[in-house]
């Protein structure tokens, strides 16, 4: 796999989410652990986060999280991982979980997951890393998403190019693949925008 040993998984913090999306974080968990991947994630023992880790560590891999002091305090860290590193502020947690990573991987979340998703993105944009990044829309959960960067491109918020700054895959098992594959573009011809 192209010089990706480490990957930084976003995932929502909710535990009352329908069984396909702990299934499928249960799956990521697994998928990254037998790949020999090491995992970053942000540390706490809640909802699909857990869940990755939890189904990571079972299966061998290493799991790295970076939990806030205040959250830390507040909910509770996942207390079994390889390392558990309590930093300051979210944003000094965010820096540290896109340092230790070669790449991203996006499950099901909410207002936490887009944060992180869209600040790595941004920081694509602005050239700060060359980075892969996988959304993983389980059940069609970030079909939204998709229309929503559509339409940004459309109206020439955004260029074409930036498209191809995150790849969609349907599930877990399909992760791998488009990591080796690097960045490719999944909107369909229809849903490609033409010009800049
Ligand atoms: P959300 O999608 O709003 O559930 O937020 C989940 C994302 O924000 C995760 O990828 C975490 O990095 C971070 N996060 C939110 N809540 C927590 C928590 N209680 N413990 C650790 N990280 C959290």
């Amino acid at each position: 796999m192209r010089n990706i040993q480490s990957v930084c998984v976003y995932c929502g913090a909710s535990g009352r989410v329908d069984k396909i999306y702990k299934d499928a974080a249960l799956r990521m968990g697994e998928v990254l652990a037998r790949a020999g991947l090491q995992v970053v994630f942000g540390g706490g023992k809640l909802g699909l986060m857990g869940l990755v880790a939890d189904n990571a560590l079972a299966n061998g891999g290493r799991v790295i999280g970076i939990i806030p002091k205040h959250l830390e305090k507040f909910e509770g860290a996942h207390l079994s991982l390889s390392e558990l590193h309590v930093v300051d502020t979210m944003h000094t947690r965010k820096q540290k979980m896109s340092e230790l990573a070669d790449a991203f991987i996006v499950l099901p979340g909410g207002f936490g997951t887009l944060d992180e998703l869209f600040e790595i993105l941004t920081w694509r944009q602005l050239q700060m890393h060359e980075k892969p990044v996988i959304i993983v829309n389980v059940n069609g959960y970030w079909d939204p998403l998709k229309k929503l960067i559509h339409n940004i491109i459309e109206q020439n918020f955004a260029t074409p190019i930036h498209a191809l700054f995150a790849t969609f895959v349907d599930s877990p098992d399909e992760v791998l693949d488009a990591l080796d594959n690097g960045i490719v573009s999944n909107f369909t011809s229809d849903e490609q925008v033409q010009g800049a």
